[in-house]
C-alpha cells in the first residue's frame, strides 16, 4: 500500500519526522504485510497545527457544501468497498464474508445516515423564552479508534466531525492502520479542504497522549479499552477539553423460560462468536432461567461444537483469528482464570483449535455453571467466550444483569412483549436488544457506567461535536 509509510497532513501525504516504525501483521498467517511509522509529538503538533489553520475557514462552510463532499465520499467509498473489506481481512483477520457484509458495510450505513441527519440538523433555533440558540462546531477534534470494528469506528468519529464543520486528527489503532490509509485517500479524493482531515499513525501512550494533552484540540473522541479511556481523560483534564468515550462491556443476555430454546440459544452463542468475540456490545454473559437451564446447556454445546475456525480469506461463516499475539495471550489468561475459579468448560478451553499451529486462532469457548463473581463473568474477555449463569426469577435476572461495572448493552430473549418492556426499563445499559434485534444506523450507540460517556451515530453523534452559543439581544 503506497501511503502506508506516510502521514496525511494538510492535504498532503508526507514523510514523518519520527523514525520509529511498527510492522503490521496478518493475524491468520503471522506474516508482515506492511510497515507503518509511529508518530512522535512533533508529528502530532504538525497535524494539529494544520487542523487549527483549516478550522478558520472550514468551520464557516455551509451545510450544503459539506453535504456535497460527504456525498462524493460515499460514492468513492462504494467504489473502493471491496478494498476496504480485503484490507480488514488481512490486518484484523475478519473472515472475508463478514468483512464485506458487516465490517465494510458499516462504512456505508453510518455515512448515509449522517448525510440524512445533517440535512435536517437545526443549527439555529428560537428558545421558549424568545432567545436565539446557535449550534457550532466545537473546534479541532482528536479521534482515537480501536482495531475491532476499524472502519465502523473511524466513520463514527470522522464523519460527524467533518459534517458539523470541525477539523480533525485521526489516530487509528496501530494494529489495523491500513483501512485508515484507504479512508484518508478517499477523503482526499472527495475534495475536503486541506487540513480539515489529518491522519497520523502511532502508539497510544505517545501519539495518542500527545493529542489528549494538546492545548489546540478542543475535543477527544475515543473508542477502546477502559484503561486507555481513563488515561485520555486524565491527559485531557489539564486543558479542559470535551472527552467522549466508547469503552468496554460485559453485556448480560437474559434468556427467559418461555423462549424457543433452539433458536434463542443458537443466536446467543453465535452473536458472541461473531468477529471472534472482539465486539464491545457482544452478549457475553448468558443468564438462563433455571427451568430451561439444562436444555439450554445441551443446545449451547451443540452450537459451540459446530462453530468452525479457519482461514479468513475463505468465504463462509466460520471464525477467524484474534487480532494480535497480545490479544491471544489476554484471552488465554482469562480462559485459564475461568478454569482455575471452577467454571465448567462446556466447549473449547485454552490453546489453539485442533490442527491449527499458525496464527492467533483461539478455541471458541463456553463456560457453564458460572457465578457472577468469577473473573470470566466480570471482565471483558474480548474473545469468542460465553459464560452461562442460571437464575430463578425475573428480579434475580435483573439484579445479576446490573451487577457489573459496565453498562453498554443488555439482551432480553422472550416472546412476552410486556415482560421484555418491563425488564428493559430496569436494566442499566445504553442499548437493550430484544430477541436479537440489530441496532439501525442513526440510533445512538453508547453506554452507562464505565462503558463510556456520550453517544455515537445519527443526530446524537453530531451533537456531541457541537458547542452551543446563545445570542442575547435587548
Ligand atoms: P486500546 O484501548 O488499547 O486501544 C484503542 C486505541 O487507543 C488505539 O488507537 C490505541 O493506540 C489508543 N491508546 C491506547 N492507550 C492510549 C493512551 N494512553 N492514550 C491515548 N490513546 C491510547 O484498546 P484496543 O485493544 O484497541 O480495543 C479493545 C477495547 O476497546 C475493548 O476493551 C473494547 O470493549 C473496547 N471497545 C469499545 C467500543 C465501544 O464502542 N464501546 C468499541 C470498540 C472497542
Amino acid at each position: 500500500m503506497q501511503n502506508a509509510g506516510k502521514f496525511y497532513i494538510d492535504g498532503t501525504w508526507g514523510d514523518p519526522i519520527s523514525t520509529e516504525k511498527m510492522d503490521v501483521i496478518n493475524p491468520a498467517t503471522e506474516a508482515v504485510i506492511a510497515q507503518i511509522p509511529l508518530a512522535n509529538e512533533d508529528d502530532v503538533n504538525l497535524a494539529v497545527a494544520a487542523a487549527k489553520r483549516a478550522f478558520v475557514t472550514y468551520s464557516q462552510t455551509t451545510v450544503d457544501e459539506r453535504l456535497g463532499m460527504l456525498e462524493r465520499l460515499l460514492a468513492i467509498y462504494k467504489r473502493r468497498y471491496d478494498e476496504v473489506a480485503q484490507t480488514i481481512t488481512s490486518e484484523l483477520g475478519a473472515p472475508i464474508t463478514m468483512s464485506r457484509e458487516q465490517q465494510a458495510d458499516a462504512g456505508v450505513g453510518h455515512l448515509e445516515d449522517f448525510i440524512a441527519v445533517l440535512r435536517d440538523l437545526k443549527t439555529e433555533e428560537t428558545l421558549h423564552n424568545g432567545e436565539t440558540l446557535l449550534r457550532e462546531p466545537i473546534g479541532v477534534c482528536g479521534l482515537i479508534t480501536p482495531w475491532n470494528w476499524p472502519i465502523n469506528q473511524i466513520v463514527l468519529k470522522v464523519i460527524p466531525a467533518l459534517a458539523t464543520g470541525c477539523t480533525c486528527v485521526l489516530k487509528p489503532s496501530e494494529f489495523t492502520p491500513l483501512n485508515a490509509v484507504l479512508y484518508a485517500e478517499m477523503i482526499d479524493e472527495a475534495g475536503f479542504p486541506k487540513g480539515s482531515f489529518n491522519l497520523v499513525q502511532g502508539a497510544g501512550p505517545v501519539a495518542g497522549a500527545a493529542m489528549s494533552r494538546h492545548p489546540d484540540i478542543s475535543m477527544m473522541s475515543f473508542t477502546g479499552s477502559t484503561r486507555a479511556g481513563k488515561a485520555i481523560t486524565k491527559d485531557a483534564s489539564e486543558t479542559i477539553k470535551r472527552v467522549t468515550l466508547e469503552l468496554g462491556g460485559k453485556s448480560p443476555n437474559i434468556v427467559f423460560e418461555d423462549v424457543d430454546i433452539e433458536d434463542r440459544i443458537a443466536f446467543s452463542v453465535s452473536d458472541v462468536f461473531n468477529n471472534s468475540g472482539q465486539t464491545c456490545d457482544a452478549p457475553t454473559r448468558m443468564l438462563v432461567q433455571r427451568s430451561i437451564y439444562d436444555d439450554a446447556v445441551k443446545v449451547a454445546k451443540r452450537v459451540g461444537d459446530a462453530a468452525s475456525v479457519g482461514d479468513p480469506t475463505a468465504e463462509g461463516d466460520h471464525i477467524g483469528p484474534l487480532v494480535s499475539h497480545i490479544q491471544y495471550d489476554r484471552v488465554q489468561t482469562l480462559i485459564q482464570a475461568g478454569i482455575d475459579e471452577g467454571a465448567k468448560v462446556l466447549v473449547g478451553g485454552v490453546g489453539k483449535p485442533d490442527g491449527i499451529n499458525k496464527g492467533y486462532f483461539t478455541k471458541p469457548t463456553i463456560f457453564y455453571d458460572v457465578n457472577n463473581d468469577m473473573r470470566v463473568a466480570r471482565e471483558e474477555i474480548f474473545g469468542p467466550v460465553v459464560v452461562m449463569i442460571p437464575f430463578d426469577t425475573e428480579e434475580d435476572a435483573i439484579e445479576i444483569a446490573n451487577d457489573t461495572p459496565y453498562g453498554l448493552a443488555a439482551y432480553i430473549q422472550t416472546p412476552d412483549d410486556a415482560k421484555a418492556d418491563r425488564v428493559a426499563r430496569k436494566l442499566r445499559a445504553g442499548m437493550i436488544r430484544i430477541n436479537g434485534a440489530f441496532p439501525r444506523a442513526g440510533s445512538p450507540f453508547g453506554g452507562y457506567k464505565q462503558s463510556g460517556i456520550g453517544r455515537e451515530g445519527g443526530l446524537f453523534g453530531l451533537e456531541d461535536f457541537m458547542e452551543i452559543k446563545m445570542l442575547h439581544k435587548p
